[in-house]
């Protein structure tokens, strides 16, 4: 076996920035090297922005949410709509919906989603939580924002029927043509979901 041709630090390094999405064992290398060229400009303020934001970082007791705060930053605004819930997978989602300005309701993170193949069943998501809080604080509307996935669906339902009788309005996000997309690229699952979901003009 080929002997590494780089010490033990730099060869940790590649191996923990390999492990991040999107990166894979190549793009690592590089990235590792470009950090060791720019030490002072990039690696040293990277290295200090990691161990404070691992120092600070802490889940938002309300809604799931990360943040260096709880209740987070999106809990603890006053201008946020508490009338809306909108109930993400992950917090990947939240953010994408944030820098959308998709929303000014709340949020609440479940987590992940419903999948037996996994294991994964209501009671490793924050779906509980989501139930009381809705009864508690009277929330008027329910936005299941999951991902267009057998297993999303699958957990928008369920949630659809633990949330029977809390009086709130459930409501899922519209599936369709994408903004900017042309009906002959689209596939056939997503064109049958358009048409079902069309709306008054
Ligand atoms: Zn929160």
């Amino acid at each position: 076996m080929a002997q590494p041709a780089v010490g033990g630090e730099i060869e940790r390094l590649i191996q923990l920035l390999a492990r991040l999405p999107g990166l894979g064992p190549r793009s690592a290398r590089r990235a590792a090297l470009a950090l060791i060229k720019k030490k002072e400009a990039l690696m040293q303020p990277l290295a200090r922005a990691l161990a404070d934001a691992a120092a600070a970082v802490t889940v938002c007791s309300v809604c799931g949410n990360v943040d260096t705060q709880s209740p987070c930053t999106i809990c603890a605004d006053p201008r946020r709509d508490g009338s809306i819930l909108v109930v993400v997978e992950d917090v990947g989602d939240l953010w994408a919906l944030e820098r959308a300005a998709a929303t000014r309701g709340r949020y609440h993170v479940l987590g992940g989603v419903l999948s037996p193949l996994d294991g994964i069943g209501p009671d490793d998501l924050n779906i509980a939580s989501l139930v009381g809080r809705v009864r508690e604080s009277g929330a008027a509307e329910v936005v299941l924002a999951m991902n267009a996935t057998v297993e999303g669906q699958t957990t928008a339902h369920y949630i659809t029927d633990q949330l029977a009788g809390s009086g709130a309005r459930v409501t899922r996000l519209a599936h369709g043509v994408p903004v900017g997309g042309e009906l002959d690229y689209l596939d056939d699952g997503t064109l049958a979901a358009a048409m079902k979901s069309r709306t008054p003009f």
